[in-house]
């Protein structure tokens, strides 16, 4: 039957406008991308909390093709990463290939024709060969049921959802969580505000930011001189990459990042007693290592108060933690993270014989091969699916190893004709996720801390277990004897020969 696109992309994140650049760079014009929002950008368009900013050095958070010479600060706030994404898709030409808008409520494999049915909210269908699912990780909100909540009289939001028209001057504000979102915002608001109170379960090890702006001579040396900007971008990928030997359980590593840490609370944090609260307790790494300069400053402020006793419950006016104190709050701000390792609320993906991958994956645990493809759901690819996140590095090389596998996948489906098809060869799937299981005990992010990274199981279901070069030259190549290939009129046959 024949097909309304070659490919159809699921989200113009920055997972989908890298995918769709490949695509053009390998002269496939055939391709939609499918986009709930009016706009590109996917987390950074949704989150505008004060102070949001990648934590990740702005020439290295950059799409390889499309570099940026003219990053204002080493560290790139919401607004430019947008802005650039914007430009991106603009000068890529990507945006007349995009259905703003478009909800896709199931993408539901056809065993009789070997394509994709793609449906939106308004129940429209397309019909494609090959999916792409770039809905991206984090932008499932997760808000935790505190007992009262219903009762509060101000507001609440999660940091995902901050409101532009959103005024906190003179109010008491409440932050719940200390995560990456979290210190981004407390050191922004804490100067309008009356009083911040700050709910710490955990508190996160933080490594120095050293933010400064990048000054004109700079960006002109990078605009002009023929390697600059590359050679700063393969320096942070080389510092970045010996750092997430601590996550990978290097203990020389992980030791040196912790005496920095700690002489940096001594450093910046006044009172002995706040000191003691704020030293993790956990390995370093099994949660997100954050970089902040304002954090612990903005924490010294007679108006902001870290409160580490469990919330009790919400009344009609703040918190009540369980030693019976009131922390009196007019904002609620739930900077409590997202629900990444499991699969609840993840778009209805319905591959061969009419297995539903949610709900394959909450039965048998999250996990698909080289967090790209997934046995029994054929010519599809995932952008940063299970276990592709990368130990402290930049999420986009990540992606681009996968478009490059993917390319060589989508190659591979092409060859085997009209409705012919390619699935991973369930024992392939199963060796790789033993030996990836394996390797994750060793890591700092299954040494028992809470983290976003482990499942209701107890299996890590979102990061790699190695660094993102070996995951590059792991997706370097596609072997074709790894997928069971197909077509329409015949029974699947495995491939041996490459
Ligand atoms: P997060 O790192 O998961 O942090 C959530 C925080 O909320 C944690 O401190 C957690 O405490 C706390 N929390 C959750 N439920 C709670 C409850 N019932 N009571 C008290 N505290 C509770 O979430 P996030 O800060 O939104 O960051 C999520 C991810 O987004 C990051 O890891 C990062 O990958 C990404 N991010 C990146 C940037 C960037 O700069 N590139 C910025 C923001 C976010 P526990 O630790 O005790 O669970």
């Amino acid at each position: 039957m024949a097909t309304d696109y070659q490919i159809g992309i699921i989200g113009a994140g920055i997972g989908g406008l890298v995918a769709a650049l490949a695509l053009k760079r390998s002269n496939r014009e055939s391709f939609v991308i499918f986009e709930r929002a009016a706009e590109v950008g996917g987390v950074w368009r949704d989150n505008t909390y004060p102070g949001c900013a990648c934590d990740i050095r702005s020439h290295l958070y950059c799409i390889s093709e499309s570099p940026k010479a003219d990053w204002q600060s080493n560290y790139a706030s919401q607004p430019e990463i947008l802005d650039y994404l914007r430009d991106v898709a603009d000068a890529r030409e990507i945006y007349p290939h995009i259905r703003f808008n478009s909800d896709i409520r199931e993408v539901a494999f056809r065993d009789t024709d070997g394509c994709w049915e793609i449906r939106d909210q308004t129940g429209q269908t397309t019909r494609v060969a090959i999916v792409i699912l770039a809905v991206g990780a984090l932008n499932r909100a997760s808000i935790p049921s505190l007992p009262g909540i219903e009762r509060f009289r101000g507001q609440s939001w999660h940091s995902s959802e901050w409101d532009p028209a959103i005024d906190l001057t003179d109010r008491r504000v409440a932050v719940i969580g200390t995560g990456a979102s979290a210190i981004q915002i407390v050191p922004n608001i804490a100067d309008d505000v009356r009083s911040l109170t700050v709910f710490q379960r955990s508190p996160p090890w933080v490594l120095p930011r050293d933010q400064r702006r990048i000054s004109a001579l700079e960006q002109l040396i990078y605009r002009r001189v023929p390697g600059a900007r590359s050679l700063v971008h393969r320096t942070i990928y080389a510092i970045m990459e010996v750092i997430a030997l601590a996550i990978l359980g290097n203990r020389s590593m992980s030791g040196m990042l912790i005496a920095i840490a700690r002489r940096k609370i001594s450093k910046e944090v006044d009172d002995p007693d706040l000191r003691e609260k704020l030293l993790p307790d956990y390995a370093i790494g099994c949660k997100r290592i954050l970089v902040s300069d304002d954090y612990y400053p903005a924490l010294n402020r007679p108006n902001v108060h870290v409160a580490t006793e469990a919330i009790r419950e919400v009344v009609e006016d703040g918190i009540v933690t369980e030693d019976g104190t009131l922390h009196e709050a007019d904002r609620l701000i739930f900077a409590t993270g997202f629900t990444v390792a499991d699969p609840d609320g993840l778009v209805r993906v319905v591959g061969r014989d009419g297995r539903v991958l949610a709900e394959q994956w909450a039965r048998d645990g999250v996990q698909a091969y080289l967090g790209t493809t997934i046995s029994g759901y054929p010519n599809l690819a995932f952008i940063v699916g299970p276990n592709s996140g990368p130990a402290n590095s930049s999420a986009i090389h990540v992606m681009e190893s996968q478009v490059h596998y993917m390319l060589q996948y989508i190659a591979a489906v092409e060859k085997a004709g009209s409705g012919g098809f390619l699935d991973v060869d369930p024992d392939v799937q199963n060796r790789f996720n033993e030996d990836l299981q394996n390797r994750l005990t060793k890591t700092a992010w299954n040494a028992g801390c809470s983290n976003w990274y482990i499942d209701r199981q107890g299996r890590n279901t979102t990061m790699y277990p190695g660094l993102t070069s070996q995951f590059r030259r792991r997706t370097r190549r596609m072997k074709l004897s790894d997928y069971i290939v197909a077509n329409p009129s015949s029974q699947p046959t495995p491939v041996t020969s490459e």
